[in-house]
């Protein structure tokens, strides 16, 4: 969920390892690898946006590296976009992009459990 919308549903298993929305990816590789020290943690640039005003189109267009004009000009439904794997991402439904699990850190990968 990002500022109160589910932007991405799916199993356990396609949500952490084929991530369909850039915020899922985003928090992904925040997540700190505890074995290893003096690592530096990524952040996702930017605040979640206020709630208290409509938002336009996506909500996390102002932080996403993916963002374009029409992310925040469309009005974004979540939708299948494959079997059983929703995804709010404009993007990502007009298959301009696609997220790999090559994206997330090797740390990420070698986290791999049975889901
Ligand atoms: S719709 Fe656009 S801004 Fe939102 S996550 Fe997808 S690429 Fe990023």
């Amino acid at each position: 969920m990002d500022a109160g919308q589910i932007v991405e549903s799916a199993s356990t298993a396609q949500i952490f390892y084929e991530p369909k929305h850039p915020y899922n990816q985003a928090l992904q590789k925040s997540i700190p690898a505890l074995h290893e020290k003096g690592e530096t943690l990524h952040t996702i640039p930017g605040s979640p946006p206020d709630l208290s005003k409509p938002i336009s189109g996506c909500p996390f267009a102002p932080r996403c590296e993916f963002a374009e004009e029409k992310c925040v000009t469309s009005t974004i439904a979540l939708k299948e976009i494959s079997d059983g794997h929703f995804s709010a991402c404009l993007r990502i439904q007009l298959k301009e992009i696609a997220l790999s699990p090559a994206h997330l850190p090797e740390k990420a990968l070698a986290r791999k459990v049975n889901c």
